[in-house]
């Protein structure tokens, strides 16, 4: 019997019958795998409680397949990101990041770069050095650069005028063209959103760079605000549906 390893984070479980799990990860070498893991929760001995959501697991599983799926045969925890699952507002973060790398990315597709931003966005995550506001907007500007969505900011997406250059204080962003457009351009735009200038440079200095130059970025709450709107609006657009968790997400941080 061929099998295979590999390491991933699991980003969706779903029950499977009585006993059975069906588990998602996003690997570090084979893009987005599912496989089966059979009797999961009837004999905790086998995988000890490990198959938590978003923790990063070493896999070792059999070609053999069942429905189609490979098998799980063995599990184990390099990190469990713990920290995450006990704070509301934090697995509602991890879950709406699963969730776009679940919806965007084909099964065996690996997409260099997606599984060390999910991997730092986790760990600064679990830490809870970083808000996780900001680390949001990370996650969302750099998943859509992988996506090879990026938004253009630097000039009107028609005239190409400078962004600098525009004389209003709030620029239009057209979510089908993913650019700025100046208000000399802007007819016929049917999908817009409004950003000042000070959240588009923001935006700009999180898409290039390291990641780490998140933890330097001093924000203001109406930027944090303004960058939200603005990211969970223009993603959902261009992977083409809301994802569930998002719902959840807007609900959470308004309680909070
Ligand atoms: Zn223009």
């Amino acid at each position: 019997m061929s099998g295979f390893s590999t390491s991933g984070i699991l980003i969706r479980r779903v029950d499977y019958g009585d006993y059975d799990y069906i588990l998602t990860f996003l690997t570090h070498d084979r893009g987005k795998i599912t496989v089966i893991a059979k009797n999961a929760k009837k004999s905790m001995k086998r995988f000890l409680g490990i198959l938590e959501l978003f923790s990063f697991l070493e896999l070792t599983c059999s070609k053999k397949t069942s429905g189609g799926l490979a098998v799980l045969q063995e599990a184990y925890q390099e990190f469990p990101f713990e920290g995450i699952r006990k704070n509301m507002i934090k697995t509602a973060y991890a879950s709406y990041w699963s969730e776009m790398v679940y919806i965007w990315l084909e099964e065996h597709v690996h997409q260099k770069g997606l599984f060390s931003l999910l991997m730092y966005a986790l760990g600064a995550l679990d830490a809870g050095e970083i808000s996780p506001h900001p680390l949001s907007l990370l996650f969302q500007i750099r998943f859509m650069h992988i996506a090879g969505f990026a938004p253009h900011f630097e000039s009107c997406s028609i005239c190409q005028l400078d962004m600098g250059t525009f004389s209003q204080s709030k620029i239009r962003f057209d979510l089908e063209k993913g650019a700025i457009v100046c208000d000399k351009c802007a007819t016929g735009i049917r999908h817009c959103l409004y950003l000042s200038k000070g959240t588009i440079k923001q935006l700009i200095w999180l898409q290039s760079g390291n990641f780490q130059m998140t933890e330097r970025i001093r924000w203001s709450v109406a930027a944090i605000s303004e960058g939200l709107n603005f990211l969970e609006a223009f993603v959902p657009f261009h992977i083409g549906r809301s994802p569930k968790s998002l719902g959840v997400l807007k609900q959470i941080r308004e309680a909070y």
